[in-house]
């Protein structure tokens, strides 16, 4: 998960939208604070989020396998589905 503001990375960040648009994105919650008024928060069909050892990306962890504890951010590690294949 990276957040689109400022782009850096956390194991849970907020869905959010703005409250006159569809489009959602996600964000910190150092971004989210100043915006909280003008945005809903969304709630995300996964709410943890693990690191793939191979491509380095963020995937449910639900889809990684091989996870182990205690990656970069204490997220879980593992392998995604992508990778897998
Ligand atoms: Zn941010
Ligand atoms: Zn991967």
């Amino acid at each position: 998960m990276v957040c689109d503001k400022c782009s850096c990375e956390g194991v849970v960040l907020k869905t959010v939208r703005w409250r006159d648009g569809d489009r959602t994105f996600v964000l910190c919650d150092p971004c989210f604070g100043p915006l909280a008024d003008s945005l809903w928060i969304v709630a995300g069909p996964v709410a943890a989020h693990g690191r793939c050892r191979v491509c380095g990306g963020w995937s449910s962890v639900r889809e990684l396998v091989e996870q182990k504890q205690g990656g970069k951010w204490d997220a879980p590690s593992g392998v995604c589905q992508e990778c897998l294949r």
